[in-house]
C-alpha cells in the first residue's frame, strides 16, 4: 500500500511552493554532482573497510566536503575515522546529515553503507550549493563510523558531538521504501572462557575445557529461547575454539548479540544470557569474563522530519509504502541519537523483497544501477529537506514539539 502522507506532509505543500527558486537550485546542483556521487559510491563499494578502520572513506568524503565549501574536522573526539563538515553560521537551526561508511567482514558492503555515504554527501553539498552564503543556520555533514557493532554514533553522542543539533537526517538502503520503522535495542557481548590446557589423550583429567563451556552456553541459550518474547533475538558465533584437537582448549571465545524491543528489555535478557554462560563455566570448571559493547537503543522516528523528507522523496518518483511496524528488524546506533534529538532513518528499496540484508545479494544491489538511482533520489530529498528546515525554522520547532510529544516506535 503506498504512503498516503501524514497531515504534516500535506500541510507542507504550501510552504514548499514559496521557495521554488532555492529548491530549483537543489535540483541543478544534484545534476552537476551526479557523476561524482555515483563514482564515489562505487569506489567505497570497491574498497570495503571494517568498522572504525574507514580511512579511505573518510578521506574521499572529507575531501569532497572541503571542495564544496565545508569546514572539515577529521577525527571527532576519540574516533579517528569520524568527521564533521560544517557550513553556514548561527543563528538558526543546526541540521545534520549523517553518513555511515563501514562494511562487513567477509561480505563487504552488504549493508549498503556506501550508498548512505554518497547520498549524505550529495544532500549536504547540494543544500550548501542551493543556499549559497545566505544560509541562516548550519549544515553539518557528520561522518559516523563503525555502525556495524562499534556504535560510533553512541560514542559521538556521549562525547558531545551532537551538541546543539536540531535534526539528524539519514537513510538506509533496504528492500522496502518506508519512512518510519521500529528497531530493536541490541547489545554486543564478547565472552571469554579460561580453562587449563592438557594433553587431550594422555592426561585429559588435568585439563579444564574452555570450549565445552562455550558450547554449553550455546545450548543453554537455545533452551532460553522458548521463554523469551518472540520479538527478542540472541545470536552468536565461536570466535576461538582451541588450538589443536590434541590439546584441551584452555581458551575459548564467543561473540553474541542480545536484542529486544527496548534497551531495558535487552538488558534484562542479557542478565539471563549471562547466567547461561556462568552456569556453563561452573559446570566445566573454567572461568568466564564478559566484555559488553554499547547498547544500541530502540528508535524514535520523528514524524515531522519524515513527512518533509517523504514529500521530496515521493517527488523524485520513489513509491513510498505504508510503514509496517512489525516483524524482524535490525538495530542501529541512530536509535540512541533519535532518543535525544529529532531524527529519521527511512529506508529506500534497492533490492526486491526477500533479499536479506548482510547477504552477498544485497552487496550486489549496493553497487547496482538501482542502488545508484535510489542514492541520487535520497540525496535530492535530503538536500530539499535541509533547505526547508533552514529556510523555515518553524519546521524545526515543529519537529522538536513532535519529539517531545512522542515516544519510541514499538511494533504494533
Ligand atoms: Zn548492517
Ligand atoms: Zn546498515
Amino acid at each position: 500500500m503506498p504512503w498516503n502522507g501524514g497531515s504534516t506532509w500535506r500541510m507542507r505543500k504550501g510552504v514548499a511552493a514559496l521557495d521554488t527558486e532555492v529548491h530549483g537550485r537543489v535540483h541543478a546542483a544534484l545534476e552537476e554532482l551526479t557523476p561524482r556521487l555515483a563514482a564515489l559510491s562505487l569506489d567505497l563499494h570497491a574498497h570495503p573497510e571494517l568498522a572504525m578502520a574507514e580511512g579511505h572513506a573518510q578521506e574521499v568524503l572529507t575531501d569532497a566536503l572541503e571542495r564544496g565549501g565545508f569546514a572539515v574536522e577529521r577525527g571527532v573526539g576519540s574516533l579517528p575515522t569520524a568527521f564533521v563538515g560544517r557550513a553556514g553560521k548561527p543563528p538558526g537551526p543546526r541540521v545534520a546529515i549523517l553518513m555511515e561508511y563501514d562494511a562487513l567482514p567477509g561480505v563487504g558492503h552488504a549493508c549498503g553503507h556506501n550508498l548512505i555515504a554518497a547520498a549524505g554527501l550529495g544532500g549536504a553539498l547540494a543544500a550548501r550549493m542551493a543556499l549559497g552564503d545566505e544560509v541562516r543556520g548550519e549544515i553539518w555533514a557528520m561522518g559516523t563510523p563503525g555502525e556495524e557493532g562499534e556504535g560510533g554514533k553512541i560514542t559521538m553522542l556521549e562525547e558531545g558531538a551532537f551538541q546543539g543539533v536540531d535534526a539528524a537526517l539519514m537513510f538506509h538502503p533496504g528492500t522496502h521504501t518506508w519512512l518510519v520503522r521500529h528497531a530493536t535495542a541490541s547489545m554486543h557481548v564478547t565472552m571469554r572462557f579460561y580453562g587449563k590446557a592438557a594433553h587431550a589423550a594422555a592426561s585429559p583429567e588435568l585439563g579444564r575445557n574452555a570450549l565445552t563451556a562455550l558450547l554449553h552456553t550455546f545450548v543453554m541459550v537455545d533452551a532460553l529461547r522458548q521463554h523469551m518474547p518472540e520479538t527478542a533475538r540472541i545470536h552468536g558465533i565461536v570466535v576461538k575454539g582451541g588450538e589443536a584437537p590434541n590439546i584441551v582448549p584452555e581458551y575459548a571465545e564467543g561473540a553474541f548479540l542480545v536484542r529486544a524491543l527496548t534497551s531495558g528489555a535487552a538488558q534484562a535478557l542479557w542478565e539471563r544470557v549471562r547466567a547461561c554462560a556462568e552456569g556453563a563455566a561452573l559446570a566445566a570448571g573454567v572461568r568466564v569474563e564478559f566484555a559488553c559493547g554499547k547498547m544500541y537503543a530502540e528508535r524514535k522516528n520523528n514524524r515531522v522530519l519524515a513527512g518533509i523528507f517523504g514529500d521530496y522523496l515521493a517527488a523524485t518518483g520513489e513509491e513510498i509504502e505504508q510503514p509496517v511496524l512489525r516483524g524482524g528488524t535490525g538495530s542501529s546506533d541512530i536509535g540512541n541519537v533519535s532518543l535525544v534529538l529529532p531524527a529519521i532513518h527511512p529506508y529506500v528499496a534497492i533490492a526486491p523483497d526477500g533479499v536479506a540484508g548482510h547477504s552477498r545479494e544485497f552487496a550486489e544491489a549496493a553497487r547496482s544501477g538501482r542502488g545508484q538511482e535510489a542514492m541520487l533520489h535520497v540525496a535530492e530529498a535530503l538536500a530539499h529537506a535541509t533547505v526547508d528546515l533552514l529556510v523555515h525554522p518553524e519546521l524545526v520547532e515543529e519537529a522538536w514539539a513532535s519529539f517531545r510529544a512522542t515516544g519510541p516506535d514499538l511494533p504494533q
